[in-house]
């Protein structure tokens, strides 16, 4: 089994400008988001990535903008030598439809820690919403409630 630490995207990895991010352009990593991976990494966490993008449901951009974001964003984190194992997003949006993989519900996490054989004791979840922690605890994993585009390394006293 694996550890994992979860984390939400907008506002934990990249910043959270207030409004949807599907552009490369407008993609800006988070300060200090590497060395605090970093730290992780040398304890035994892998990363997966979890994120709500409703503004696919909404017609704000459609899934080519969302995969040429996380393609880019896969780059940044080779460039920083830190593997992200994968990443789930959540088209949906309550406003449109009803589904169980938008965070506060844990389907996508749930996906993860079957595919990965998470060991759910010892993961976490990151995130800078009440849902993503709500997410987290739905599936067994500790969840860590951070300030949006506040360095990760803040936090890292509740990770052991
Ligand atoms: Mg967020």
């Amino acid at each position: 089994m694996i550890k994992v630490v979860f984390l939400d995207r907008d506002g934990v990895i990249n910043l959270e400008p207030g409004d949807y991010t599907f552009e490369i352009e407008k993609f800006k990593i988070v300060d200090g988001l590497f060395e605090g991976l970093k730290i992780l990494k040398e304890k035994g966490y892998q990363f997966i990535v979890i994120t709500n993008q409703g503004g696919i449901s909404k017609k704000v951009y459609n899934h080519n903008n969302v995969k040429l974001v996380h393609n880019y964003m896969q780059e940044k984190f080779q460039q920083a030598k830190i593997d992200l194992l994968d990443v789930y997003y959540c088209p949906h949006h309550t406003i449109n439809e009803k589904c169980i993989c938008r965070k506060p519900d844990s389907l996508l996490l749930e996906k993860a820690i079957a595919r990965y054989d998470v060991d759910t004791s010892r993961s976490y979840f990151i995130g800078d919403s009440r849902r993503d922690v709500l997410a987290g605890e739905k599936a067994g994993v500790k969840g860590i409630l951070v300030k949006s585009n506040d360095k990760l390394i803040n936090y890292l006293n509740q990770i052991n």
